[in-house]
């Protein structure tokens, strides 16, 4: 390579370098307490400068600006009334982050920890994970400070109606669709489906995802979240010659996400030793009984803590950070974000875990990722590995257009088909941009190509 040559790469590089810091830190001065959004930005930024460098137009076109402002920021009241009698007052959320490849899709979440740093960084990671699904869905993200915990069937009932009520003027099959996240599950997209019909007077059934099989859901869909992280684990796994089998899994969390990877790991013959809820984990080192959790959690409504009553050999340790001490060659975080920390990574690492795999949305904080990267373990992030659910609810809208319905097998063998193309597609452009293996950069870098692209050939808009 020629001096001059050398040297315009390094201004290049350079000029990247300094975009890439000065829109982070207009980002932090903007809106200085969305840590959380922060740190989503940060891990994108962190991975981009290659792209930036191979074409500069983005630079030029703005894009990293554009791409952190959300195209619209809505937040609402959501006033309700209990079974006192009382009037309640929580506030929504909806984020239209980015419409480049397809209507705003994204989940809601109850949960009291929501606020509009975490909507941000939800809707933000949203955009990513659904342009690597290779479905024509953009970005969104929404959901309220609501705790469900405790209510009554009729107080959730009341809840989801008065979200409805603002939320139906923003959403629709082609320009918004909501789905479930923390706090929201079947019960609570009837709910909010029945209020949106009723308000529309019309039956869009393209306008959330994740509804009851009686009424336009897609089977599968259910499962989708678990068995997909468990589908790019096997795909990971197969790449290094490794399989599932035999293996000892933490899964963390016992929701939806976290069920159904348990399911689909014990199935391929995984032994999984513990799991948790927001209370603490139970551990057994013969298998935990899937079926006894299900019971509790699924159906009533109890705590992980009486797993033990059922299954006296196993332990119960109030609090969750400890779940990471287990030793295990697969790790799941499936339940929130920030859940690994530096030093439980450091453990995990330790301990021996040869795979880690996000269920969740940013389960590992940023101290806990460089832990990963700078190992030699397999680390799936999140956006990647957990995007089986919204490409099933992305298959769930194409078969509510079409009217028709798949079967539980088509659906799972599309998604299967999907969590492999996603894990080429990540492992092939870490390769393309010097950094074999690193599936951080590369899910990254493929995700904000194909969304970069597609605002840049729209325009400035
Ligand atoms: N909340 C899920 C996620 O984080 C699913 C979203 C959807 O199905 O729209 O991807």
């Amino acid at each position: 390579m020629s001096h001059t040559i050398m040297q315009r790469d390094y201004q290049t590089e350079q000029r990247a370098q300094a975009y890439i810091d000065e829109v982070f830190s207009q980002i932090k001065q903007r809106d200085p307490h969305e840590t959380e959004f922060h740190q989503a930005v940060d891990v994108i930024f962190k991975s981009i400068k290659p792209a930036l460098v191979k074409n500069p137009a983005y630079i030029d076109n703005r894009i990293l600006e554009r791409l952190t402002e959300p195209e619209r920021l809505i937040t609402f009241r959501v006033p309700w009334v209990d079974d006192e009698g009382t009037v309640q007052v929580n506030r929504g959320f909806r984020v239209q982050f980015n419409s480049a490849i397809g209507p705003y899709k994204g989940g809601l979440r109850f949960h009291p920890t929501v606020n509009s740093s975490v909507v941000k960084f939800l809707g933000f990671q949203q955009i990513f994970k659904n342009a690597l699904t290779g479905q024509p869905i953009g970005g969104g993200k929404g959901g309220a400070d609501f705790d469900p915990k405790g209510k009554s069937d009729g107080e959730i009932m009341r809840f989801c109606q008065s979200f409805m009520t603002e939320s139906s003027q923003h959403i629709g099959p082609d320009t918004d669709v909501p789905a479930g996240d923390i706090g929201v599950g079947a019960r609570e997209l009837g709910y909010l489906f029945g209020q949106y019909k009723k308000l529309r007077g019309r039956f869009e059934a393209g306008a959330l995802t994740g509804k009851s099989l009686n009424f336009g859901g897609s089977l599968g869909r259910k499962e989708a979240t678990g068995y997909g992280t468990i589908y790019f684990v096997e795909n990971m796994m197969k790449d290094k010659g490794l399989n599932i089998e035999g293996k000892r899994v933490v899964v963390s969390g016992s929701g939806n996400v976290s069920i159904h990877a348990m399911e689909k790991a014990i199935e391929l013959g995984a032994i999984v030793v513990a799991c948790s809820d927001s209370d603490g984990y139970i551990h057994d080192e013969n298998g935990i009984h899937l079926e006894t959790v299900k019971q509790l959690k699924e159906i009533e409504n109890r705590r992980i803590r009486d797993y033990v009553d059922y299954h006296p050999q196993s332990v119960y340790v109030e609090g969750c950070s400890g779940i990471w001490t287990i030793p295990c060659e697969i790790a799941l975080p499936c339940a929130t974000q920030n859940e690994i920390s530096g030093s439980a990574a450091q453990t995990l690492i330790k301990n021996g875990v040869k795979v880690v795999a996000e269920g969740a949305n940013m389960p590992s904080t940023t101290a806990a990722v460089e832990q990963f990267i700078a190992s030699d373990i397999l680390y799936a992030p999140a956006k990647a590995a957990n995007a089986g659910g919204v490409a099933v609810s992305s298959l769930e809208m194409a078969q509510n257009s079409s009217r028709i319905a798949w079967t539980f097998e088509e659906v799972d063998k599309k998604l299967k088909d999907i969590m492999t193309d996603i894990y080429h597609n990540c492992s092939e452009a870490a390769k393309a941009y010097s950094a074999p293996g690193n599936l951080v950069v590369g899910a990254n870098i493929a995700g904000f190509i194909k969304v970069a692209d597609a605002m840049t050939e729209q325009g400035v808009i």
